[in-house]
């Protein structure tokens, strides 16, 4: 039996013919940006080889919690993926680099990095609601993990205003709440 997960990276192939899936743990990349992270949030982000997927171009680099994950999970955080996949099609390595760590600051705030991270945590939502119903979408625990991706060292305390983060998702919801 193939989950709804397989499933949507069959379509994503389609979509993305040069996609590719690289566990995290075994690439010398992966395992320098983690390094990286460690030093310039420090300690802030020391989670990204165990719990962070991370879309680099056409690659998707799987964490080691991966494969424990369900297949609803799964699919979910592939859907927040395929956005970034979309992001680097629209704006090119040298456009999404750029985004990602210059405006406004590489560390504290970073606007375009939470912009293009808004566009896939509200992804995350959709599809939340479109696999667990609506009430999942509405679950205080998740809104608290998103505000932290943004306002904690996960992401290099990209945008550490946790009002404005909250305001995205009622925004979101509502929009959610207004299709039918
Ligand atoms: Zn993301």
């Amino acid at each position: 039996m193939t989950g709804r997960s397989e499933r949507y990276l069959e379509e994503l192939a389609h979509e993305f013919p040069r996609l590719r899936l690289r566990p995290k743990a075994d690439d010398r990349l992966s395992q320098l940006i983690d390094r990286l992270l460690r030093l310039v949030t420090f300690g802030g982000q020391r989670a990204y080889l165990d719990h962070y997927l991370t879309t680099l171009g056409s690659t998707i680099y799987l964490p080691r919690s991966w494969e424990a994950l369900d297949d609803a999970s799964r699919y979910i955080i592939l859907r927040h993926e395929a956005v970034h996949l979309r992001q680097f099609r629209r704006f090119g390595w040298v456009g999404m680099t750029l985004l990602y760590l210059l405006p406004l600051l590489p560390l504290g705030l970073a606007y375009g990095r939470a912009r293009l991270e808004w566009e896939a945590y509200a992804e995350t939502l959709r599809a939340t609601a479109e696999v667990r119903g609506l009430g999942a979408a509405h679950d205080p625990a998740l809104h608290a993990r998103i505000v932290r991706q943004f306002t904690s060292g996960a992401y290099g305390y990209m945008w550490p205003f946790p009002g404005a983060v909250r305001r995205w998702i009622a925004a979101e919801l509502a929009r959610l709440e207004a299709t039918p």
